[in-house]
């Protein structure tokens, strides 16, 4: 049994193609930018700007305050934090705009209107098959219908609780937020910078990327490649360029996974049937208006495949896809 390190995730999937190419096309000199990378949620952030390195390493703090922030909130393996107190069975009263109910109220949508290809809580299918340390076995079927009994999106209640304050319970249920909570981590940060009137600027968690403002002077919009999965290939450019405000997010199978008898296994769990998504996709990245939506919809698309994804990207607006095959 092998997990891969997620640490590997953003800088390996993920070339900002604009990085080689930061200069005015006229020739005059090159926009100054600095650049960061820190572990952040279990996996590496990087943060990007034009313009004084001083005040980038600021802005840098806000990125980092923020992730921190969503991490406190949303981590499943912090005792205190909102997940973990739903998982243990606590209905929980949180702010209606806050981070728990915006990000449990986007995966509950995402998980009804993609026929629970995408569901929070798929937590007790990654236990057995291994995929949160442990494992090493293919888990016998009456273990795998057995977990199916507890997982579903719609054991999820979130309802208002007055005061703009929404009530959350989890009853038979667990919650994983690990398929949209780093997209929501990058909204806030970029939020939290764009308000403050910072532009010029690109927010990587884990290959859950954001951009604001212009990456070079004389340059519109962001010129973003993903790496091949095999390796074998260069890596590819996303169908169009970021503009502005646009998020891309990767899912794949090739970086996080479980191996069992030889054969690996991806992190994304089909929660339809219960097992780990085996199709011909390596990945699937996402352009989105927000980190968040790329993020939820990634991992959809993987789990749903090309010609599904595809009819479901479709219905959803300044959305587009792209996929590599294995
Ligand atoms: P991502 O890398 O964003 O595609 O998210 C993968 C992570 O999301 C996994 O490590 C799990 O924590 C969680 N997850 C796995 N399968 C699903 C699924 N079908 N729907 C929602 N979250 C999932
Ligand atoms: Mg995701």
């Amino acid at each position: 049994m092998r997990l891969a390190p997620m640490a590997a995730i953003a800088v390996l999937t993920f070339c900002a193609v604009s990085c080689g190419k930061r200069g005015r096309e006229d020739g005059a000199a090159p926009t100054p930018r600095a650049g960061f990378s820190w572990p952040a949620m279990g996996t590496v952030a990087e943060f990007e700007a034009a313009g004084d390195p001083a005040m980038a390493a600021r802005m840098r703090n806000v990125v980092a305050d923020a992730f921190t922030e969503v991490e406190e909130e949303l981590s499943l393996f912090l005792t205190n934090s909102v997940v973990s107190r739903l998982n243990h069975g606590e209905t929980v009263e949180v702010p209606e705009n806050g981070h728990a109910a915006t990000v449990i109220g986007f995966a509950l949508e995402t998980a009804e209107v993609s026929g629970g290809a995408f569901d929070p809580t798929v937590g007790p299918l990654m236990r057995i098959w291994g995929l949160r340390g442990g494992g090493g076995a293919l888990p016998p079927l009456n273990v795998i219908s057995n977990t199916l009994a507890s997982v579903g999106w719609w054991r999820v209640r979130l309802v208002p609780a007055g005061q703009g304050r929404v009530r959350i319970s989890a009853r038979g249920a667990e919650i994983d937020l690990g398929g949209i909570a780093k997209g929501y981590a990058v909204d806030l940060a970029v939020n939290r910078l764009a308000e403050a009137g910072r532009t010029d600027f690109l927010v990587n968690l884990g290959g859950n990327i954001r951009v604001h403002g212009a990456p070079a002077t004389g340059r519109a919009d962001w010129n973003i490649a993903v790496r091949d999965p095999s390796g074998r290939r260069p890596p590819s450019p996303l169908p169009r360029h970021l503009r502005s405000g646009e998020a891309v997010a990767t899912s794949g199978s090739y970086e996080r996974f479980v191996e069992i008898n030889g054969k690996r296994f991806s992190h994304i769990i089909d929660p339809r049937i219960g097992t780990p998504v085996d199709n011909d996709l390596a990945s699937v990245s996402v352009i989105a208006p927000s980190a968040m939506m790329a993020d939820a919809y990634s991992t959809t698309l993987f789990v749903l495949g090309g010609k599904a994804g595809a009819a479901f990207l479709a219905a959803r607006p300044g959305c587009t896809a792209a996929f590599i095959k294995r």
